[in-house]
């Protein structure tokens, strides 16, 4: 499964349309959730005044096909106008409210992973982004590539061309899923989840190996020596957003409490301030995407560390510059591009020192302060700058698991602390890397180096 997204030039008319479908799907959303809502607290309401559990009200099924069949029941009252838009429309709210339900209720007897996830909550007009999704129906791109066709929507025109995914269907080895539309940053997208057969592939060196140290001044360090630096596309936009945000503050904004609503002009200055956002964004995500295929395509295994970005965004000075540089998002797509172009990631340890060893001995310091940029290795002499001697502690480490089975990749909430001696817990993430692409390292204890001596 892939994603193709390209930016829409929608006419006024459009616009209302699809601004229409996804308050429809806001309408159906909201009214599942107070229905779901009343009759868990009804049960509980009851349950208070001992009736027993065969007679209390019965409950409301969460599922989609049950949502979708009450919703279908009601809609006549609810929603009288409901024949104005796609089904689609109101499948894509009670989609979204049968997920977060199931996620809320995983997460609390514990069969979900990472954070707590809260019970849904109403979606509102302000905040929510309008989107609507289609999974049955017209939806093709046109012959020219320059337009798709959507149910009810019709033919929109297209601000790019969709050449990379007309190729595919027209070849017959890509099936569109899903299309979505979306507004993100004052700018409409559509995004179609395709279903890609793709061919096996082979990186250009098939026999090397690179290892890549992520940090804040370079945003990445090769084991070749090759330094990527880091934009930090916010820093550059932080004088632009500062001003339109202090525009934005001058301005007549919405109050609560008192009724009051927004200006014009301030609504326009909140859309200028959205723009430079996104801009940052789309600037960063180009970045990446570019480093993240130029590196798959190119060597056949990657060794990253295993960095615990939730917890390090937690901290509130590395914070920012932590999500500017995209840490997170930099492995998760190394993780799906090796796997097409039939590479290999490999996910160090996160407690493997990779900064603390010498790449050409293998001994160990016991303390590295940050300050210090440059290794000096106090037993062989090495001089080497930091980031480079841990990115080729990292790609020594491929040579040690080529043996290896699968291992997490991209799993959130992936607890993998170091046992010395014993295996590594391997855990299967299907539809993320398949077995034979991915390894996790051997655990590797504090001071034990016999897993580096074969780093050159
Ligand atoms: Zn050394």
């Amino acid at each position: 499964m892939q994603a193709y997204r390209f930016a829409l030039d929608l006419t006024p008319t459009q616009q209302r349309a699809v601004l229409a479908h996804a308050g429809a799907a806001r309408v159906a959303h909201n009214w599942a959730l107070a229905r779901v809502k009343a009759v868990m607290d009804q049960r509980a309401a009851e349950r208070t005044y001992g009736i027993t559990d065969v007679e209390l009200t019965p409950a409301a099924g969460w599922s989609l096909p049950a949502l979708r069949k009450a919703w279908n029941a009601a809609k006549a009252d609810v929603a009288p106008w409901w024949t104005e838009c796609s089904k689609e429309a109101f499948n894509t709210g009670l989609d979204a409210l049968a997920r977060a339900l199931k996620n809320w209720s995983d997460s609390r007897t514990g069969k979900r992973v990472g954070r707590r996830v809260g019970f849904p909550r109403f979606k509102s007009r302000r905040r929510s982004t309008p989107s609507v999704r289609f999974t049955t129906g017209a939806i093709r791109v046109e012959p020219d590539r320059r337009h798709v066709v959507l149910p009810r929507l019709g033919r929109l025109k297209l601000h790019e061309s969709a050449r990379k995914l007309a190729r595919r269907l027209e070849a017959g080895t890509a099936r569109i899923v899903s299309a979505t539309v979306r507004r993100d940053g004052g700018r409409w997208f559509v995004a179609f989840c395709v279903d890609v057969d793709r061919r096996e592939r082979a990186p250009a060196q098939p026999q090397a190996t690179v290892g890549v140290d992520v940090g804040v001044i370079n945003l990445a360090v090769l084991s070749t020596g090759e330094l990527v630096p880091n934009p930090r596309h916010l820093d550059g936009a932080a004088r632009r957003m500062r001003r339109l945000a202090r525009r934005m503050s001058r301005r007549v904004g919405p109050d609560r409490r008192t009724g009051q609503r927004p200006s014009k002009r301030w609504e326009r200055a909140r859309a200028q301030l959205g723009r430079a956002h996104a801009r940052v964004a789309h600037l960063r995500r180009d970045g990446l995407h570019k480093l993240t295929t130029r590196l798959a395509r190119e060597y056949a295994t990657i060794v990253v560390e295993d960095l615990n970005v939730a917890g390090m965004l937690r901290n509130r000075r590395l914070a920012r510059r932590i999500a500017d540089a995209g840490f997170a998002e930099l492995r998760r797509q190394l993780a799906y591009k090796t796997g097409w172009s039939g590479g290999r990631l490999v996910v160090a340890d996160r407690w493997y020192p990779s900064s603390k060893t010498c790449s050409g001995c293998g001994a160990v310091k016991t303390k590295l302060t940050l300050s210090e940029r440059t290794y000096n290795c106090t037993v062989c002499g090495l001089t080497l700058d930091r980031d480079v001697n841990a990115a080729r502690n990292l790609a020594a480490l491929a040579a040690e698991v080529n043996t290896a089975g699968s291992g997490p990749v991209a799993g959130r909430g992936a607890d993998r602390k170091t046992r010395r001696g014993g295996p590594v817990a391997v855990k299967r993430q299907p539809g993320i890397a398949s077995a034979s692409k991915t390894g996790t390292v051997p655990p590797q204890g504090g001071t034990s180096n016999h897993m580096l001596t074969k780093a050159s």
